[in-house]
């Protein structure tokens, strides 16, 4: 199966995806993370992306594009996919199409004040990128990761002023896609307000349909 994750920022996709990749065997495929992994390893990629990311904005299509292809060339991926956070444009919408055919476009709905509110709170284990929320899913111990001990941080795009340009770049550049997979009936709504189990189960009974 070949899935895509849409949505706002801060819409849970990456945890929705963390879980269903338990249960459905399928690899998930985060281009934020791909591209995070590159600026912490200081690649030519990733010194390129580095301000881009802390601002807010998207990386160039070109490059994102390039990467995703890399990516989804791999052996491990060959059966199928869950890709979170890509597209997020028209042009790497049309890209993609060349590339692989998608099943289902999964949109997450969410309203901006949760969205902000959970992007604000979010922390991520600096060693195996685990997702916390410092309210709705904290840590057993303040600041350190549950799986490997690793030191929570906030990303530079989670700070108030980034927030802002992510959700006004989501609403220009990739909301219209929206449309785009609807018009091609790959698109399944849900409702992504509430507990991560509960936009799960939702989620495991819009694909089952
Ligand atoms: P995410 O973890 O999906 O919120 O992505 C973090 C950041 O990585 C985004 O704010 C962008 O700067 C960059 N990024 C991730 N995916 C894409 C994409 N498909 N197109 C352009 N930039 C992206």
């Amino acid at each position: 199966m070949k899935l895509i994750f849409l949505g706002p920022p801060g819409a849970g996709k990456g945890t929705i995806a963390d879980l269903a990749v338990e249960k459905l065997g399928l690899p998930h495929i985060s281009t934020g993370d791909l591209f995070r992994a590159a600026v912490k390893n200081g690649t030519p990629l990733g010194l390129k992306v580095k301000d881009i990311m802390a601002s807010g904005g998207l990386v160039p299509d070109e490059l994102t594009i390039e990467l995703v292809k890399e990516r989804l060339s791999q052996k491990d991926v060959a059966k199928g996919w869950i890709l979170d956070g890509f597209p997020r444009t028209i042009p790497q919408a049309e890209a993609l199409e060349k590339i692989a055919a998608v099943d289902s476009v999964v949109n997450f709905e969410v309203a901006d004040e949760i969205v902000v509110g959970r992007l604000s709170g979010r922390r991520v284990c600096k060693s195996c990128g685990k997702i916390y929320h410092v309210k709705n899913m904290p840590p057993k111990k303040d600041g350190v990761c549950d799986v490997d001990g690793g030191a929570l941080y906030t990303r530079d795009d989670d700070k108030a002023e980034a927030i802002q340009v992510r959700l006004d770049t989501y609403r220009k550049s990739t909301e219209p896609l929206i449309d785009w997979y609807g018009k091609k009936g790959k698109l399944l709504t849900i409702d992504g307000v509430g507990a991560p189990a509960e936009v799960l189960g939702r989620f495991e009974k819009a694909i089952k349909k």
